[in-house]
């Protein structure tokens, strides 16, 4: 387990990391979700102690990563895959490595045959793709067949193949029971990988939860509808009780009302409808939501998170059209939002 408490880090006047307290357990892959530049990077050379903390602790099953006797074989961590001595091949690179934390040279071979460079092994590392560097990394990462890894952003800059194979590696490790910490500013990829996920904005914890939760909590589904007959069918929905909001589009969507249900409601008055689809909205979308607030780095027009997004403060219809019924945008206004 790695354990948190209220670790925060300074620098200058610069407040990087703010108090955050939470445990990453054993047996799933947790995802460390935030913007640029919201403290990820600098959270996890905290864990292990390539920085000091301000204030708070950091403890690696209970100690220090410092007091841990051959910490590679307790923790394995990808931080910078350009981090490596670029004269040294792939496999003098993890010898190196082995050979000062008591790891027999046969693991050496094991783990670049795991990563897929037994092919390259005596190459010198400047001359690797950033690919390549990443499938080192991660090498050197499993070299001690420790029980708790830490990847720090470990799809940048990879091709589709490379990403697969990384989604499919962090997967594997904690179906082996250890610990998977991996840190992204992409939501659309840990809702692929992580079970778990911690999401923090200017060092700040914003969330920490199951991934199910987060869907459920904050991707919203409704119902998309478009009728040429568009307020004969507003009437409609209004008598039954069902409260219908205007899309960007000028389509009605509503909440909390299966697509059949609406399907009999129309075709009972015989309105003519073009389209009756159900929608999710994207997670992607949630998280920007959920970091509006909290991303460091804006473009100055349109390109911000907080830019010209569809969400809660979507134009309801008229007045008179408006029924009973779960309000608008009501996803992404649960707990997380509120921690934030
Ligand atoms: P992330 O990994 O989420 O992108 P970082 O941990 O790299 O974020 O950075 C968090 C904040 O701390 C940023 O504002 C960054 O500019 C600042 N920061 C990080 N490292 C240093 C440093 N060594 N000196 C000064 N500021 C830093």
């Amino acid at each position: 387990m790695i354990e948190l408490k209220g670790l925060t880090k300074h620098y200058g006047d610069k407040v990087a990391v703010d108090q955050l307290t939470f445990t990453v357990r054993p047996g799933i892959v947790t995802g460390f979700l935030g913007p640029n530049g919201a403290g990820k990077s600098t959270t996890m050379r905290m864990v292990l102690g390539l920085d000091n903390p301000t204030a708070g602790s950091v403890r690696i099953d209970g100690k220090h990563y410092r007091q841990l006797k051959d910490p590679l074989t307790y923790v394995g961590a990808l931080l910078d895959a350009k981090a490596m001595h670029g004269g040294r091949s792939a496999a003098n690179h993890l010898l190196c490595l082995a050979q000062s934390n008591g790891i027999p040279r046969a693991r050496v071979d094991e783990v670049l045959d795991l990563v897929g460079l037994t092919s390259v092994v005596k190459k010198r590392s400047r001359g690797f793709s950033l690919g390549m560097g990443q499938r080192l990394g991660i090498a050197a990462a499993l070299l001690g067949n420790p029980r708790i890894l830490m990847f720090d952003e470990p799809v940048n800059g990879l091709d589709p193949e490379g990403i697969h194979w990384i989604r499919h590696v962090m997967k594997r490790l904690a179906a082996q029971g250890r610990t998977v910490f991996v840190s992204s500013h992409l939501m659309s990829e840990m809702a692929l990988t992580a079970e778990h996920l911690v999401v923090i904005g200017k060092g700040r914890l914003l969330a920490d939860t199951s991934m199910a939760e987060f869907i459920q909590e904050n991707s919203r589904s409704y119902v998309r509808l478009r009728s040429p007959e568009r307020e004969r069918l507003l009437d409609v929905l209004h008598r039954a009780g069902v409260r219908a909001v205007a899309g960007p589009d000028g389509a009605l969507e509503v909440d909390g009302v299966p697509a059949e249900r609406l399907g009999e409601l129309a075709a009972a008055q015989r309105v003519v409808l073009h389209e009756l689809s159900p929608q999710q909205a994207s997670l992607e979308e949630a998280f920007m939501q959920l970091t509006a607030g909290v991303v460091e780095y804006h473009a100055r027009n349109g390109g911000g998170p907080a830019a010209g997004r569809r969400g809660p403060s979507r134009p309801a219809v008229p007045e008179r059209a408006l029924s009973v019924g779960p309000p608008p945008g009501s996803w992404g206004t649960g707990r997380q939002r509120k921690r934030s």
